[in-house]
């Protein structure tokens, strides 16, 4: 140990140091199927008339704190139900954190997750210095009922996390159970939508009904990953003081702009996420034919799957110029587990021949 690993050692909270940073593989030169990106570009005369409103933007003024146009653009995009309002995100990833900083400093504050999720709620929780419970999924990763009411009970978490449909499972929970968990809840429920666009399945519309729920999105799937716009709706009084947390120019004036433009433009991505969504059956087909292969249905754009050894197929994959999520490390419910996101056809052919032959001994 060196005096300045000394420093280092001192000044971070444990917790932390034990922490592993957010692990983005490099994919040049790949053919790229690990982060469940939409793989379509825009037609050309979409990307001049982009080009034309850039013009107008003005980089040396801040961006609008409060993008009213494109709070509303987004309300009626997501079906937000019009007594219910909405707080933007740098990604949803912001909003996560934004919501456990809510937390951070309050004792015994607790956040709880089904086990296996997306990996942010605890990773953010865990920075922030807050416990957070993982209640294990059952083996086809459904919600195990009886274990999250009675975590529920144990624990009394303040904010419990769903993704709905669930990463890296990409199934959709029992819409009964998730019912019954908000019911129970003793703080706040946190339906993570942003798979949306593949599910065809929402409780937006039941914000309504419960003062403890919200509803988070994401325009990352959609189609537009590289602008991180996310976004929380739910009841003003929550919102209000949520907004406390957001930093005030949290949205870059090319993300609002371009948001707005792409909302406009709605029916291109409805047609991508239409074609995402076939190409899926079709892949979930595939998959289901190779026998060494365990498929997981999902309702969102990508599919898990375990083989046999994940790790050399993974690496077999690689040696092939295919880049996936290798899930394995996580171990438990995902042990030799693969997680692919659906492609162009092309890409997910490719795929496929190479997945076969990885399989090959
Ligand atoms: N929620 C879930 C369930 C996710 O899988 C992801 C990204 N993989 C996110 C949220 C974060 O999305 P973003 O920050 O791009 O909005």
């Amino acid at each position: 140990m060196t005096i300045l690993d000394d420093k280092i050692a001192a000044f971070f909270r444990p917790e932390i140091l034990k922490l592993n940073a957010y692990h983005v593989p490099s994919a040049e030169e790949m053919v790229k199927l690990d982060a469940m990106e939409n793989p379509y570009h825009w037609p050309p005369e979409m990307v001049e008339a982009w080009l034309d409103r850039l013009r107008n933007i003005r980089p040396n003024r801040y961006p609008d704190p409060q993008p009213e146009h494109l709070k509303h653009a987004l309300k009626i995009h997501a079906k937000v139900p019009e007594n219910m309002e909405i707080l933007l995100g740098n990604g949803s990833d912001e909003i996560i954190q934004i919501l456990l900083m809510a937390l951070a400093g309050k004792p015994e504050a607790t956040v709880m997750t089904p086990q296996p999720t997306f990996v942010m709620y605890q990773q953010l929780a865990v920075s922030l210095g807050l416990k957070c419970i993982g209640v294990p999924l059952q083996k086809d990763f459904s919600l195990d009922r009886e274990a999250m009411l009675s975590a529920l009970d144990q624990y009394r978490p303040q904010i419990v996390f769903l993704a709905y449909p669930n990463n890296p499972s990409g199934n959709l929970f029992d819409e009964k159970v998730i019912l019954e968990i908000i019911d129970k809840s003793p703080g706040l429920v946190i339906l993570d939508e942003a798979y949306a666009p593949f599910a065809q399945a929402s409780f937006m519309e039941r914000l309504s009904q419960f003062d403890n729920l919200l509803v988070m999105r994401t325009l990352s799937k959609l189609g537009l990953a590289g602008l991180r716009l996310g976004f929380l709706a739910g009841r003003r009084a929550w919102l209000e003081q949520l907004d406390k947390l957001r930093l005030p120019y949290n949205i870059n004036v090319l993300t609002q702009i371009t948001a707005e433009f792409a909302l406009a433009n709605a029916a291109v991505f409805e047609q991508q996420t239409a074609q995402i969504r076939s190409d899926r059956t079709k892949m979930y087909q595939q998959l289901q034919n190779l026998p060494q292969v365990e498929v997981f249905p999902s309702a969102a754009n990508f599919i898990l799957f375990r083989v046999p050894d994940a790790d050399t197929v993974f690496h077999k994959l690689k040696q092939q110029g295919i880049l996936i999520k290798n899930l394995h490390p996580s171990g438990g419910l995902l042990t030799n587990c693969l997680r692919v996101t659906i492609g162009t056809p092309g890409e997910n052919e490719v795929f496929l021949t190479a997945l076969k032959t990885a399989l090959t001994p």
